[in-house]
Order: structure tokens, then sequence, then C-alpha cells
């Protein structure tokens, strides 16, 4: 016997129309790329947001069809999250902090038919314009005003003048909820790019989760600054749980240093403000140095990377400030755990409390996780045996989008698992500790760094004989690429020559920070590098930047 309750799809606009209806006047204030702040309300984001799918209407989009941005978090971005979304089509977000023909492929294999982009990437725009393929239309995020004549770029067109012709009025349309909404590569596995392609269906759920007051906690009387870039996972998943709340939302545009994101969060009675631990070392040390304190603040959510002790204990002992740690990933929504500690802790002392809070925390409702050995049987919840971390739930992927890199779940007699690359233990409440990663990686300021592609190029240089990069702490980028490398017999090169083999190969941001000579680099029974047993070797190491 089935139930008796309306069989409604789970779709992005409804929470637009919801937000714009109970919450019409919750505000939505953004730092602009222009330099000023501008405001409106949750009921002039729905109004343009429909402009917004009149406009891909106009231009003849297919359901499906992909609309690409390249922007930091504002208004515009906001809108584009869910007209694009809303009409059909799938807004793909793009880190603007690749290289540029890390983009190019990104939106080549992604085959975007549009892209939208703050003026402030005009310069990597200008440079790859005639390399996207597929795109066909180029929109930038400004007044057509603040667009320059000569840009040379076909199709070039100013958001504010593509949408001011439309009508704010439109009828969303109402298809399957599994169907395709947002779209968001990740560079945290081996080889390129992987697409994650998220649906209505697990947009909705994710953002039910991540409202949870075990979760990010989100209301209607939050003020809420996401720091986490909105091509970083859909800034966690923010902005649709604020529109399902009717929270107010303050994006800071391009503007993160630790004075930018202070005075935000005072001028705009912030409570709750998430982000990686980089960012909250720019606003610890901004108010250090100026002895400042926060009038509204209550909690900041970090994760992507492990966040330190040391912030979480100066952000409470200090500040009065919740730090709530969270771990997730791109192919997770990105919502995993989060730490929040349980009824029977409260009575704990402080530094007993402190022990669960450095932890990345318990499952949000919606993810199943367990950890096993490498046989793949699973392991104890004791807080102590560690083992590489599996999850399952609605709104972790089941494939790469276009099938890349195969099949990633592994299918046990208890389900179909994702491998998160992570090594973590449990413990028996429940709450999860990363205690290392199995995949081949490093995650400086949030963003990764791959490990091979170091490698190959340290590989071609003639002087090298075998190189392996491992991540090691840093304390502002949490984790740096250090080189190990095996010369040659008899080749000399020395670190210095070696750095600047890298110039022009790869980001600036990616190069190693040093070079570390051995005799030799741990390898397993098949020859494999182990870097688990190198990271051993180099855990005393500090690199000479840190
Ligand atoms: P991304 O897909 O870029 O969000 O990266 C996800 C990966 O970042 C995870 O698999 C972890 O390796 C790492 N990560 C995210 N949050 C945390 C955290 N709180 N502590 C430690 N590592 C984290």
């Amino acid at each position: 016997m089935l139930g008796l309750m309306q069989d409604q799809p789970l779709l992005i606009s409804s929470l637009i129309e919801f937000a714009a209806r109970h919450h019409h006047d919750a505000e939505i204030v953004s730092r602009r790329v222009e330099g000023d702040v501008h405001r409106y309300t949750y009921r002039d984001a729905a109004a343009r947001a429909r402009r917004v799918a009149n406009a891909l209407d106009r231009l003849g989009l297919a359901f499906s069809d992909r609309v690409a941005t390249l922007a930091w978090n504002g208004y515009r971005h906001f809108e584009l999250y869910f007209g694009v979304a809303g009409s059909g089509r799938v807004v793909h977000t793009i880190n603007p902090r690749l290289a540029p023909e890390q983009i190019v492929w990104i939106a080549n294999h992604a085959e975007d038919r549009v892209l939208c982009f703050d003026m402030t990437f005009l310069p990597i725009v200008k440079a790859i314009w005639t390399h996207c393929t597929t795109v066909k239309h180029w929109v930038a995020l400004c007044d057509a005003a603040a667009l320059p004549a000569d840009t040379g770029i076909d199709g070039l067109v100013a958001y504010e003048a593509w949408i001011a012709g439309e009508s704010d009025d439109y009828r969303w349309p109402s298809f399957d909820e599994k169907s395709a909404a947002a779209l968001c590569y990740t560079s945290g596995t081996t080889g390129n790019p992987k697409g994650a392609l998220y649906s209505h269906r697990s947009t909705i759920l994710h953002a039910y989760g991540g409202a949870l007051p075990d979760a990010l906690g989100i209301s209607a009387r939050d003020s809420i600054l996401p720091v986490v870039p909105m091509f970083h996972v859909n800034a966690w998943g923010i902005p649709y749980s604020a529109a399902m709340t009717g929270a107010k939302l303050v994006f800071p545009g391009p503007h993160l240093d630790g004075k930018s994101v202070y005075d935000l969060i005072e001028a705009e009675r912030v409570t709750m403000a998430a982000g990686v631990p980089t960012v909250w070392l720019g606003l610890l040390n901004h108010m250090q140095q100026h002895e400042l304190r926060f009038s509204s603040l209550q909690r900041t959510v970090i994760g992507g990377s492990a966040c330190p002790p040391a912030m979480i204990r100066t952000f409470k002992d200090r500040y009065g400030v919740t730090v709530l740690h969270a771990w997730g990933m791109t192919e997770m929504s990105p919502l995993g755990t989060v730490c929040h500690l349980k009824n029977k802790h409260l009575d704990l002392s402080p530094e007993a409390q402190m022990a669960i809070l450095v932890k990345q925390g318990r499952a949000v409702y919606g993810v199943e996780m367990k950890i096993v050995d490498p046989a793949g049987r699973e392991l104890p919840w004791d807080g102590r045996q560690s083992g590489d971390l599996l999850v399952k739930g609605p709104w972790i992927i089941s494939g790469y989008f276009k099938g890349e890199g195969g099949d990633p779940l592994r299918h046990d007699p208890d389900g179909d698992w994702f491998p998160t690359g992570d090594v973590a233990t449990i413990d028996p409440d429940g709450f999860l500790q990363i205690t290392d990663r199995s995949k081949d990686v490093i995650k400086s300021g949030g963003e990764w760094i791959s490990s091979i592609d170091v490698e190959n190029i340290a590989m071609a240089h003639p002087a090298v004989a075998m190189a392996a990069c491992i991540a090691v702490p840093h304390p502002k980028w949490d984790e740096r690429p250090l080189l190990v490398v095996v010369k040659k017999p008899g080749a000399e090169v020395t670190r210095e020559e070696l750095l600047a083999f890298y110039e022009g190969k790869v980001a600036k941001w990616q190069i190693p920070d040093d070079v570390q000579f051995v005799d030799a680099i741990p390898l397993g029974a098949t020859g494999k590098m182990q870097k688990m047993k190198l990271r051993e070797m180099f855990k005393d190491y500090r690199l000479p930047t840190a």
C-alpha cells in the first residue's frame, strides 16, 4: 500500500519562491567587485532569478544545458544559482583560481553554453574565450556602463543589460527531481578534474540536512556570511539552506582579507560565518593586532581542511565564538559531519569538551559512514582503530559526470559506498576524526594541488631519478607541497634549480615550497611509492617558509 501524500518533486525553484513569499524582506547584502555594498531582499532576488530564466529561454538553451560561472560570492551569482537550475539548466561553478588551461579543459568537458563572469576575471576570459569551443554567450556580471567596448570577445553582454529587458514573471517548470541542477569539478582525486553533478533532489535534501540544529543550525534569526566560495561546492550549500529558512545572507565578494571580513561581520551583525581555516587565520590576526571584539558572531563553521585545535580555542576563549568543525567533500554536496557536543557532554570539563570539539564531528542525518581495513572488513567504532572511510547517502555521488574515471563506488554486501580517500577513526558516540589521507593530493588554503602533476614535472628534469610530493603542515595554508627527490647517479641539481624548473608549468601557488634530497623513497610490494611511510619520515620536518 502506498502512502497518500502528494508526489511533488523537490525542485530548487521552490526554495527561492518560498523565500520570496515567507521572507520577502530578509536581506541579501553583497560587497561588490565594483567596491561598494549592494543590498536587496529575497523578493528582489527571486524577481531577478526569473528574469535570468526568461533570458536563458530567449537564448534557446535546452533542458540540462550548462551555464558556467566564474564568480565571487555575490547577489548576481546567487540569482544565477536559482534562475539557471530553476529553469531546468545546470549551473556549473568554475574555480577561477585554477590555471587558465584547466579552466578551458573544464569548460569544454562540461560543454558549457554560457559563461558568466565577474569583471575581476575579464583578463582570464580574454585569454581563454577562443579555446572554449562550446561557449556561445559570454556574460559579464556588471552594468552595461562598466563593460569596456574593446574586449574583443564575441557575444559578450553585460548581465544587467541582458536581464533588463526580460519580464520578472516566469512560470518555473516542473520536472523530475532527479534532474541535474549543478555541476562542480574536483581536482581532489588523481587524473583530470572530475565533475560532481548534483540533482534537484540531492540539493534540497542537503539543504534540509545542512540547516539542522546539529549541522549548521541555520534559521530566520541568522545573518550568515559564507566566506567559503560559491565555486567550492556551492558554498557548502549555504545559499540553498538560507533560502529554505529565510536567513539573511552576507556575501563578501572578492574581499577576503581579515579586515574586510571583520568589518562585514560587524556591519551586518553576522551571527554565523563559514570558511576554510586560512581565512580565519587572517581574521584572527587582524583582530589581535587591533585588539578588536565581535559584537554579534556566535559561531563559525570551519572545514575543507583540518581546523587547528588552537584556532578552536582562540575563537572560544578569547572571543566567545563556537567553532563548528565540519568535514565533507565535493562528492558529498559537501556536508558529511559537523562537530557538536551531545547532551551528555554538557557537564564535562572545558578540556574534556575541547578534546571532542577538535574532531570532525558526527554524521548529519542522510550520511552513512563506515571505516574498513585494507581487506575491506569493517572496523569497530572505538575511537582508536583507523581505516579507510566510506560513505553513502542521497547527496553523495553515484558516479562522476560523463562516467569519468569509471565506477567510483565500492559495492559491498551492505550497499554501494563511496570511498572518500580519507583515513579516520570513529568513536563509540559516532564522532569522526580524520587521521590521514590515502588519496594523493595536497590541500593548500582550501585548494587542491595534484602531487602527481608536481612529481611528473620533477621527473622531466634530467637529474631526477625519482620524485615524490607530499603534504607538510603549514601555519597559514594548512598544507604545502614538499618535493622529495632521488638524484640520478652522478647527476647534480640544486633545490633552487628544481624549483625554478616549475616556473610557467603550473600556477605559482602549486610550486613546492621546498626540496629534500634522499637516497631512496620507500616503495611497496608493487613498486608504488609509499606516501604514508614518506609522510612518517618527514613528520618532524618544518618548511623554511613556515
Ligand atoms: P573538497 O572536495 O575540495 O571539498 O575536499 C574534500 C577533502 O578535504 C576531504 O576528503 C578531506 O581530505 C579534506 N577535508 C575537508 N574537511 C576536512 C576537515 N575538517 N578536516 C580534515 N580534512 C578535511
